[in-house]
């Protein structure tokens, strides 16, 4: 058999991502990546790029952090990083409340486990020293939660999703900045969700030693570009004492290719591993794009096109039970209990890229990361109504356009 027959070119399709992420990747960010020339991973204005992203990175992220920066991969490539100050043995607390912080809390008690522990279960070890709280799906860890963990347990690590994508649902990061201050524990947080959409700043939550983000969600650069992290000297410190037991994703060593090198700003990075001009470029362009846009702009921005199609989804029937900006999590009206695989398989089929929840219960999940126009909301919202009606609905699709068009010229108005 002739190889070119079996393996034709791989022709992926334009589709509308419209999930908890990716997001839509910038035209701008995919004209850089293509257009970036072939050069090694020391070539000078590569280690520029990457010098300068780590200075746009720190703007975004409202931080004087020196140890901000990317880590080449993904949102778990980040958290991967972050985590690996933690030791076999160390007290952990760790909140969860959906599908991610749940990953999060079976990485912390990998890393926390016992030689013993993770041997008799390898995968998901029960750690004894990893306390897990569990807080129902569909609501948010709250203050009480928090400081009722921390003051009973007192450890050493605190872990918590700033946005739990899974359920949607936004948690109280200023309580566990303040638990941990009041506590003396050392807080991490997966903000892969909240980078690039919330309006924060890091150094205003002193008591969280700990950040790790991804590329594709708010700071939109799918070309597998970089998952920024943050850690604060403090964390940086206790790294020094104990070090980690990892190379590649190693916080100190990770750092030094981006010019950060014995805690200061170095001239030029060194190296750490291969880095891909094509990536540095695109991530630069990515985060040009997200200062220009400014934080606090973008942030009212998410918050005015999710009120509109929630807006529409509630007309439709259905329930949003989440409190993010760039995601809807809803229940399909009652009639149509039951079905929620059905109709995102449909959408999926149709290039509209929803999603289910990934972890009980079975809810809907529409996303807005980058899709931010009246046209783009409408066609999510007319899509979605459609599909609706061709599970049976009759949802008056005239009238939710109708409804969308003054709420926007209403926008405008004010
Ligand atoms: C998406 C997501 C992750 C995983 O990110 P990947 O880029 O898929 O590795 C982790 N945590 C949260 C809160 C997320 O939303």
């Amino acid at each position: 058999m002739n190889a070119l027959t079996a393996f034709p070119p791989l022709d992926i399709p334009e589709t509308i991502a419209a999930g908890p992420g990716p997001g839509q990747t910038d035209t701008r960010v995919l004209a850089r990546f293509a257009g970036a020339g072939l050069a090694d991973h020391m070539q000078a204005d590569v280690l520029r790029g990457m010098i300068e992203c780590k200075h746009m990175l720190r703007s975004l992220w409202g931080t004087t952090n020196t140890y901000t920066f990317g880590v080449a991969g993904t949102g778990w490539s980040g958290l991967d990083a972050m985590f690996c100050a933690v030791q076999p043995g160390d007290t952990v607390v760790a909140f969860v409340n959906g599908t991610f912080s749940g990953i999060d809390g079976q990485t912390l008690r990998m890393k926390a486990a016992t030689a013993d522990e993770l041997a008799a279960n390898p995968l998901d070890p029960l750690a004894a020293s990893v306390v897990t709280i569990n807080v129902p799906h569909g609501t948010s860890v709250t203050r009480e939660v928090i400081e009722a963990a921390l003051t009973e347990h007192k450890p050493k690590w605190a872990f918590m999703a700033h946005w739990e994508t899974g359920s949607g649902r936004i948690n109280d990061i200023r309580a566990l900045s303040d638990a941990c201050q009041a506590t003396g524990a050392m807080g991490l947080v997966d903000a892969v969700s909240s980078l690039g959409v919330s309006d924060f700043a890091i150094d205003d939550y002193p008591g969280i030693v700990g950040w790790a983000s991804c590329p594709q969600k708010g700071v939109a650069c799918l070309p597998l570009t970089y998952a920024p992290v943050s850690f604060s000297d403090r964390y940086i410190d206790v790294l020094k004492e104990t070090g980690a037991r990892t190379y590649a994703h190693h916080p100190i060593l990770e750092a030094r290719h981006w010019a950060i090198i014995d805690g200061k700003d170095a001239e030029k990075g060194t190296y750490h591993r291969t880095h891909s001009g094509y990536a540095v470029a695109a991530f630069h362009e990515a985060l040009r794009i997200a200062l220009e846009d400014g934080v606090a702009n973008r942030a009212a921005e998410y918050t005015r096109h999710e009120a509109i199609l929630r807006e529409a989804v509630t007309v439709m029937g259905c329930d949003v039970t989440s409190n993010m900006t760039s995601l809807l999590v809803l229940d399909l009206p009652p009639a149509f209990k039951g079905r929620e695989m059905e109709l995102v398989q449909a959408c999926r089929a149709q290039g509209f890229g929803i999603w289910p929840t990934l972890s009980e219960p079975v809810q809907v999940r529409i996303g807005i990361l980058n899709l931010l126009s009246e046209q783009t909301i409408t066609d999510i919202a007319l899509r979605f109504g459609q599909a609706l009606n061709d599970l049976g609905a009759q949802i008056d699709l005239a009238e939710i356009e109708t409804l969308l068009r003054n709420r926007y010229s209403e926008a405008l108005a004010a």
